[in-house]
């Protein structure tokens, strides 16, 4: 297969404080899941993670908070961090991931170093009361929204697994072709007792499908991105969601579950004869 694969990281620089209702979400404090919940991660360690992944080949590295948006403390925090590690590993493109974002927020963290922001769809807009009550799509929109008109790469996707229907999964890539992306995270709903919503009733070759269906319907997204419940999702079949149209994923652990060693998965691209990219 001739292309390459662009690998990116996530942090969670805080976890597990959000006072929002979303069901498929471990972070949520209302379903009370067994993860470890922090308040800011210290700066040593982000910056060290943030070389393990540079050094691992990642190109992206994407700070996450768990709340609903940009309180002023979480902007002062994400700023600060991306300034150190503007300085301490400049390869990296920083990505910021904190939820609903005014244009004025979004400005202050790309002056900090922030190059682009992920905010995802999660659903469609139909289906989307019934995953979530206490925020609505349409804030989600405008954040999207927000993103271009700042000037910051958008990264936006969402989840498949939910209960959703095949009518609402087209609505949600109808809804992200119109943002027009850069980068599209796909993520498999991966069950957590905590919570009320049923286990992910996809199989496999449905998982692989949906993935075609993405990169069919968003042709100019320059990435699709597998990102969260890979290695659940696919198991030992995960090498063939590149030959279904992805071009991405995220390597090393999720935001509150782990995923496998990125030794692992640079092992798995070399036996396919596929590339890690090395510029973005
Ligand atoms: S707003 Fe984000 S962190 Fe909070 S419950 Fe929803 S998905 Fe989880």
């Amino acid at each position: 297969m001739d292309k390459k694969i662009f690998l990116c990281s996530i942090c969670n620089i805080n976890s597990g404080t959000c006072n929002e209702d979303c069901k498929f979400c471990s972070q949520s404090v209302r379903y009370r899941a067994d993860i470890e919940r922090f308040k800011q991660k210290p700066i040593d360690k982000i910056v060290q993670e943030a070389i393990v992944a540079r050094d691992s080949g990642a190109l992206g590295f994407c700070l996450v908070t768990s709340d609903k948006g940009l309180s002023d403390k979480t902007l002062e925090f994400v700023c600060s961090i991306a300034k150190v590690l503007s300085k301490e590993t400049p390869e990296l493109r920083l990505i910021a991931c904190n939820g609903t974002a005014t244009l004025e927020q979004l400005l202050v963290l790309k002056d900090a170093g922030i190059k682009a922001y992920n905010h995802n769809l999660e659903t469609s807009r139909a289906f989307y009361p019934h995953i979530c009550t206490t925020h609505s799509w349409d804030e989600r929109y405008e954040t999207c929204k927000n993103v271009k008109e700042a000037g910051l790469v958008l990264i936006s996707g969402g989840i498949f697994g939910l209960g959703e229907s095949m009518e609402d999964r087209i609505s949600m890539l109808e809804s992200l072709r119109d943002l027009q992306p850069m980068s599209v995270p796909i993520n498999f709903y991966h069950h957590n007792e905590a919570l009320e919503l049923k286990p992910n009733p996809l199989s496999i070759d449905e998982s692989l499908e949906l993935i075609k269906l993405t990169r069919e319907m968003i042709p100019e997204a320059q990435r699709i991105m597998v990102a969260g419940g890979r290695e659940l999702m696919f198991k030992e079949r995960v090498g063939e969601i590149f030959s279904y149209g992805a071009n991405s994923i995220v390597v090393g652990n999720y935001l509150t579950t782990s995923g496998c060693a990125i030794s692992k998965d640079l092992e798995m691209l070399k036996s396919l004869n596929l590339q890690v990219a090395t510029s973005v």
